[in-house]
């Protein structure tokens, strides 16, 4: 039976857009749409898009999730943040990773482990774009078992030595500051997390060329040759850096859902544009049932994909404001993965039967359909590849007594 005050609560659910929400969503919108065409110069050109920053800089967004006491920082809720990120990931899943990797692997990541005075020195830098962040877990080695990663650290002289390689790190070459995770030199337990500076001697990165996708997109190998870090630098308690490298995976998630939501908008909107307009067989084909069924299956699941990213970052906002609250983190990491998992998968179906919609004018990188096909591929493996979270999500039913691997 529910309580009176739930009956309430359940009855003003509303998917409305506050004034503030509009404002900010009004102004990403406008640089979504100014650098449209920049975004579309560099993908068909294969080079990275070095006007995201300045620009989103230029108009306070950078630390849209960051509390106003630093810098920049907007003091957005999980949902403002959330329905942001949906409308960059309408420019595609390149633009928008930069957005995932600075904002939810690196700013809410600190803001939630950070020290007061780490928070002012690396958050208030970060929300203005004057510093990026990356996010360094993966290894050659180690990707959906960090566990078992190899970058070590040990203590000399007062400060902390970096060793190791880090792969597939996005933004690895661009960020001025790099969350990186490593055990105590000779030990597999005790991971520790470090705020690295990337001017630091010893540290190298390198652009991995060749991708399937996000050609417009930073993804790097990075070298650690003896880089060193202060004890100010170890982000979190010592030893709870897997802790650290997990909520920041949950901040991820979110993001990756909600630019997911916005691939599957434009791959709907591409369709209903071309599909009304391109005629074949006397009649656009938009009046034909096997291109209406395309149209159809792309707006159920986008609408499915806005619900379940609605509940996990109402959820996530919950939490954030109880952040001790244990059950809550359990109850935000299964929808955050819910979410996530769909909405890269739909994406995925979303761009697959927009390019089908196209024929062969969606076989081009010239079609927005073509690119999210490309790129969207890359959220089914990032941030929990699609088998580690179906196992994630079996789990939340059967009970962790069940897990296949620990
Ligand atoms: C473009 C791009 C950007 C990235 N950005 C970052 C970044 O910024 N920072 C970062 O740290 N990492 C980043 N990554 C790395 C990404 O997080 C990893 O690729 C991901 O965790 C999967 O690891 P893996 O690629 O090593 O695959 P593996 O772990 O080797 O997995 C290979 C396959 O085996 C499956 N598998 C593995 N273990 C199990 C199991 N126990 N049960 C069932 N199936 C299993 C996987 O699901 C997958 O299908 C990025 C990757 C890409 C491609």
């Amino acid at each position: 039976m529910l309580r009176q005050d739930e009956f309430t609560t359940l009855s003003k659910m509303s998917f409305d857009v506050s004034e503030e929400q509009a404002i900010v969503l009004g102004q990403v919108d406008e640089i979504c749409k100014e650098i449209r065409p920049i975004e579309d110069r560099c993908y068909l050109e294969r080079r990275i898009n070095d006007k995201v920053k300045p620009m989103f800089a230029k108009a306070h967004l950078l630390g849209l999730p960051v509390s106003r006491k630093y810098g920049d920082g907007q003091g957005a809720d999980m949902v403002t943040y959330s329905l942001a990120i949906e409308r960059i990931g309408r420019e595609g899943t390149g633009m928008r990773t930069f957005f995932s990797v600075h904002m939810a692997l690196g700013e809410m990541t600190i803001q939630h482990w950070g020290t007061e005075e780490q928070k002012g020195r690396f958050l208030t830098p970060a929300t203005k774009g004057e510093s990026i962040f990356a996010f360094g877990l993966t290894e050659p080695s180690a990707g959906s078992d960090p566990a078992s990663l190899r970058t070590t650290f040990e203590e000399k002289g007062g400060r902390f030595v970096l060793t190791g390689q880090k792969m597939w790190i996005s933004l690895g070459s661009t960020a001025k500051h790099v969350l990186i995770f490593a055990y105590p030199k000779g030990r597999r337990e005790g991971m520790c997390a470090f705020v690295v500076d990337s001017s630091s001697p010893g540290f190298r990165a390198e652009m991995i060329k060749h991708k399937l996708g996000l050609p417009t997109s930073d993804t790097s190998t990075i070298y650690l040759d003896g880089v060193e870090a202060s004890k100010e630098d170890m982000l979190g308690p010592p030893g709870k850096g897997m802790s650290v490298a997990l909520s920041g995976l949950m901040n991820g998630r979110l993001s990756v859902a909600a630019g997911c939501v916005g691939v599957i908008q434009d791959c709907l909107d591409e369709s209903v544009k071309y599909a009304r307009v391109r005629v074949q067989h006397g009649k656009p084909i938009a009046g034909h049932q096997l291109v209406q069924r395309h149209v159809g299956l792309m707006s159920m699941n986008l609408e499915a994909a806005k619900l379940l990213l609605l509940k996990a970052a109402f959820t996530k906002q919950k939490y954030e404001e109880d952040p001790t609250n244990r059950a809550l983190l359990e109850e935000t990491d299964a929808a955050v993965t819910k979410a996530k998992y769909f909405a890269a998968n739909a994406s995925f179906d979303a761009a697959n039967r927009a390019v089908q919609v196209f024929g062969a004018n969606g076989y081009t990188f010239e079609s927005r359909p073509a690119r999210h096909l490309a790129d969207t591929r890359v959220t089914m493996i990032y941030e929990g590849a699609n088998e580690i979270l179906e196992q994630k999500m079996a789990l939340g039913s059967l009970g962790k007594e069940f897990a296949a691997y620990s």
